[in-house]
C-alpha cells in the first residue's frame, strides 16, 4: 500500500486529490492550517463519495513556520503539495503570496528529501508558464501555443498580466526546480501546470476560480468582458497528479493539464445557459466592449486585475500530458456544466 501525503486538504483541489487517492487504495496523510477545518474536509469527501474517508491523517501545518511538516511527511512514499495561497482579490504586497508560496514549497521539499521520499508533484500553474510575455505576436488564436517549455516571465521588463498571484507560482516552481538540482539528494519532482480549475465543487469554500461560474449564475456578471480562459476539470487534474506521482517517465518533467482550447466567459455563459436551462437564466446574454471594462475598471478595484487579460487568447497544448501520461481530460464544456451544476446542488447559489 502506498502512502501520500496532500498538502492543503481543505482546498478544491486538495480535497479531490484525496477522494481520487483514496479511491485508488492509497492511504493519505493531509495538512491543514487548522485542525478545527478537519470536519470540513471529512464532509467535502463525504460530498466526493470517497471510501475509507475515516482513515485520513490530519496534520496542522502553515506554509509560513516550519512547525508540523517534520510530522506530516512521516511515512510518507509520495507527497503531493498542492496548498498555496489562492486569493480571490489582489493582495496589497505580493510578498503576501510570493513569499508562502516559495518558501513554503521549500519547506515541504526539504522535508520530503528528509524522509527519504521517493517523488514529491508540484501543483504549480499554467501562470508559471505563459504570463509576461507582451501580446504583439505571442498569443492570439493565430499566434504561439506555449507548451512545458514555456515560462512565464517575472522580470522587470515583465508585461503587466504578471500579478502577484501569478508571479507567485513562477517564483514557486523556480524555487523547486533549483532546489531539487542543487541540493535534491536523489528526490524526484515532477510539476503540474493547471490551466483555470473548474469541475464540481464539495462545499462552500471553493477555489477563487469558481467565482466567474458563480458570478455568472447570480447575475453578478451582467456582461461577458471580453476575456479568454483555458479550463480543466478539477477531477481531471486530480488524476493527472496520481499519474504524474507513479509514471516512472515523470520525474523532472512539467506537465500542462488543460481541456483543450480557450473559451471566452461569453462562450461559458452561453453553454449554462445552453445546459442548466431556467438555473442560468442569469448568466450574461452578451459581452461588455474593452473601453467600458476599462472605464469602470478606474473606479472597481476587482476590475483593474482584468485588464491586462482583455482580448488575450492563450493557447496551450495539453499533447505531453496525453502522451506521456496517458490524459483524457473532460472538455471546457462538461467542465464547466459540473461546476454549475455542484453549485445549483450544493444550494451555494444564495448570497
Ligand atoms: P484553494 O481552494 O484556495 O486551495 C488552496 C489551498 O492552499 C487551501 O487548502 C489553503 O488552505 C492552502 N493554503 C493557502 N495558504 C496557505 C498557507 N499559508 N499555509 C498552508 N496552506 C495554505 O485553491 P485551489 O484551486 O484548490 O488551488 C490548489 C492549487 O492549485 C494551488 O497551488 C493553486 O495555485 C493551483 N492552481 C489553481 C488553479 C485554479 O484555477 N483553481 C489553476 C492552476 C493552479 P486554507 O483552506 O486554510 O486557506
Amino acid at each position: 500500500m502506498t502512502h501520500v501525503l496532500v498538502t492543503g486538504g481543505t482546498g478544491f483541489l486538495g480535497s479531490h486529490t484525496i477522494a481520487r487517492l483514496l479511491s485508488a487504495g492509497h492511504t493519505v496523510t493531509t495538512t491543514v492550517r487548522s485542525l478545527a477545518r478537519r470536519s470540513d474536509v471529512e464532509r467535502m469527501l463525504a460530498v466526493a463519495g470517497a471510501p475509507h474517508a475515516g482513515s485520513v491523517s490530519y496534520v496542522e501545518a502553515d506554509l509560513t513556520s516550519d512547525r508540523g511538516w517534520e510530522e506530516a511527511v512521516t511515512g510518507a512514499d509520495y507527497v503531493l503539495h498542492v496548498a498555496s495561497p489562492f486569493p480571490a482579490a489582489r493582495p496589497g504586497n505580493e510578498d503576501e503570496v510570493i513569499v508562502p508560496a516559495r518558501e513554503g514549497t521549500l519547506r515541504v521539499l526539504r522535508a520530503a528529501r528528509k524522509a527519504g521520499v521517493r517523488r514529491t508533484v508540484l501543483t504549480s500553474s499554467f501562470a508559471a508558464v505563459g504570463y509576461g510575455h507582451g501580446r504583439t505576436g505571442q498569443t492570439g488564436w493565430t499566434g504561439r501555443i506555449f507548451d512545458e517549455d514555456d515560462w512565464t516571465r517575472t522580470d522587470a521588463t515583465a508585461g503587466r498580466d504578471v500579478s502577484p498571484y501569478i508571479k507567485s507560482k513562477a517564483v514557486a516552481e523556480r524555487a523547486a526546480w533549483d532546489f531539487v538540482e542543487r541540493e535534491g539528494d536523489g528526490l524526484e519532482l515532477t510539476v503540474v501546470n493547471p490551466v483555470g480549475i473548474f469541475g464540481p465543487v464539495l462545499g462552500p469554500d471553493y477555489s477563487a476560480s469558481i467565482g466567474i461560474v458563480h458570478a455568472m449564475l447570480t447575475g453578478g456578471m451582467r456582461a461577458a468582458p471580453p476575456i479568454w480562459t483555458n479550463t480543466v476539470d478539477v477531477r481531471d487534474a486530480a488524476d493527472l497528479h496520481l499519474r504524474a506521482m507513479t509514471a516512472p517517465q515523470a520525474a523532472g518533467q512539467r506537465y500542462l493539464a488543460l481541456a483543450g482550447e480557450p473559451v471566452s466567459f461569453h462562450d461559458i455563459a452561453l453553454t449554462l445557459r445552453a445546459r442548466l436551462g431556467e438555473a442560468a437564466a442569469k448568466a450574461p446574454t452578451g459581452t461588455a466592449p474593452a473601453w467600458l471594462v476599462r472605464l469602470l475598471a478606474t473606479v472597481d478595484p476587482a476590475l483593474r486585475e482584468t485588464v491586462p487579460q482583455l482580448g488575450v487568447v492563450r493557447r496551450a497544448s495539453n499533447a505531453k500530458a496525453r502522451k506521456e501520461l496517458d490524459g483524457s481530460p473532460r472538455s471546457n464544456e462538461d467542465a464547466v456544466t459540473a461546476t454549475a451544476e455542484s453549485l445549483v446542488r450544493l444550494g451555494l447559489l444564495s448570497g
